[in-house]
């Protein structure tokens, strides 16, 4: 059996991955930072332990030990300065030199020059070509001078930051491979989630859509079997009435088919809204009326309270009678003698709407959880009603579409109140 991971599952798991995957990369530039600092004192190091033996060879230092903090000064990264009182010959100098940075296995060039102070400028200068040094021919350079009062030799290593992240290169290759590798992975998943997301609106869609035609066409059913029974003929209003039933139940059908179309073409994963300014009293009534042969079929009875004329909002007409059809049918659905009251009023900028039913009420802990997809309560006997658990969720749906909501107050066995709060505007 294909293990089928739901979008939700699937964000969470690229909200973690994200996570660990950005923890990681911290960790590697950390490495990575920590791994340069190491390659940079190691090459100071090198440098300065090659210069200690330069001084001791040669006997340059006049006071016997050479004190580094005093007599070698790093001026900038790439160049070092050993104060110096007498002149050596470069010659030499720069040949046991070749032969200290061999031996520390530093393999990058090196431009030695002596300072003189009395002359104010280098007076001899030497080039020492490492082998195997990461640098390219022809590479041009100008050792800086820094205009000293005393004599010295300038160590100038032109290629000092290539060569220290050429020592790195195999961390900086394994980083960019495990980087890429990363990118590979998050690319997979936000590609295998898209799909799955776009597979889940498109089941969604045609669940939801299964579910409103089967209110129009039980309504339709009983309409057509009250119009069949022969004695109907000698009740002509009541034939009117249903055939009039029969009549906005298709136009409604055919309505809905029309955007079914729309919205099978639109990749949205909200709904859609078609807004307009109608009368929300008008609407209901309209809702009551598509739902009255279901309450008529129980026996049961229905009321309304108007209590607002402001009763005029901006909104998906639609989708909205959608809405009160959907808590309407569950009112009688969930009832066993229904008697169903329905009641406006103006909170703020909202139009509101309680339905009360006396009908077999919700648990408290399941309150929340009826607007989930799929979700059903299932009560033993009682849940004989035919259902997807798909009616609550499409309703919260065109709730958040218009910025409104949906809440529910309700006791086990003490039936239920539906509030829905629509923006006016
Ligand atoms: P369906 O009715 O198709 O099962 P809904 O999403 O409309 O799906 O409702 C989800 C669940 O919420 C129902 O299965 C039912 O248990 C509960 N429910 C909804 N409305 C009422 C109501 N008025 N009274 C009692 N229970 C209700």
């Amino acid at each position: 059996m294909a293990i089928q991971i739901r979008s939700k599952t699937l964000r969470w798991l690229i909200v973690a991955s994200t996570v660990v995957i950005a923890i990681i990369v911290f960790v590697q530039v950390f490495w990575l930072q920590r791994v340069y600092r190491l390659e940079r004192r190691q090459f100071n190091i090198n440098i300065t332990s090659g210069i200690k033996g330069l001084v001791h060879n040669l006997n340059l230092s006049s006071h016997g030990n050479l004190n580094f903090e005093k007599d070698v000064e790093l001026v900038i990264p790439e160049d070092y300065l050993l104060k110096i009182d007498r002149i050596p010959a470069l010659d030499s100098a720069s040949s046991f030199f070749s032969q200290e940075l061999t031996d520390y296995n530093v393999l990058t060039d090196c431009q030695m020059s002596i300072y003189d102070a009395t002359q104010k400028k280098f007076v001899a200068s030497k080039y020492i070509d490492m082998p195997n040094s990461y640098t390219a021919e022809n590479d041009k350079f100008t050792t800086p001078v820094f205009k000293k009062q005393y004599s010295y030799i300038s160590f100038y290593f032109p290629h000092r930051s290539r060569y220290i992240i050429m020592q790195m290169i195999f961390w900086i290759v394994s980083s960019a491979i495990l980087l890429l590798v990363l990118i590979g992975f998050g690319i997979s998943l936000f590609y295998l989630y898209h799909q799955r997301f776009l597979n889940e609106t498109q089941k969604d869609f045609v669940n939801n859509f299964t579910h409103e035609f089967k209110t129009p066409l039980s309504v339709i059913k009983i309409a057509a079997d009250v119009l069949h029974n022969p004695a109907i003929t000698e009740k002509p209003e009541k034939l009117k009435n249903y055939a009039e039933i029969i009549i906005s139940q298709t136009t409604h059908l055919q309505n809905q088919l029309n955007r079914m179309l729309v919205i099978a073409y639109t990749e949205h994963s909200t709904l859609p809204l078609q807004k307009e300014i109608f009368d929300a009293n008008t609407l209901i009534q309209q809702a009551v009326n598509n739902i009255n042969p279901l309450i008529e079929e129980k026996s049961g009875n229905l009321t309304i309270e108007f209590g607002t004329k402001n009763s005029y909002i901006n909104a998906d007409k639609s989708y909205i009678l959608l809405a009160y059809i959907n808590i309407l049918e569950n009112a009688v659905k969930y009832s066993v003698n229904p008697a169903i009251r329905i009641k406006t009023y103006v909170e703020g900028n909202d139009f509101c709407t309680s339905i009360t039913d006396n009908g077999i009420g919700i648990d408290k802990r399941q309150q929340k959880k009826i607007f989930n997809k799929f979700y059903r309560i299932t009560y033993g006997e009682i849940h004989q009603s035919k259902g997807f658990g798909l009616g609550l969720n499409f309703v919260k749906k065109i709730m958040d579409a218009h910025k409104g909501n949906i809440t529910v107050e309700s006791a086990l066995g003490g039936g239920s109140t539906f509030i829905i709060k629509i923006p006016r505007h």
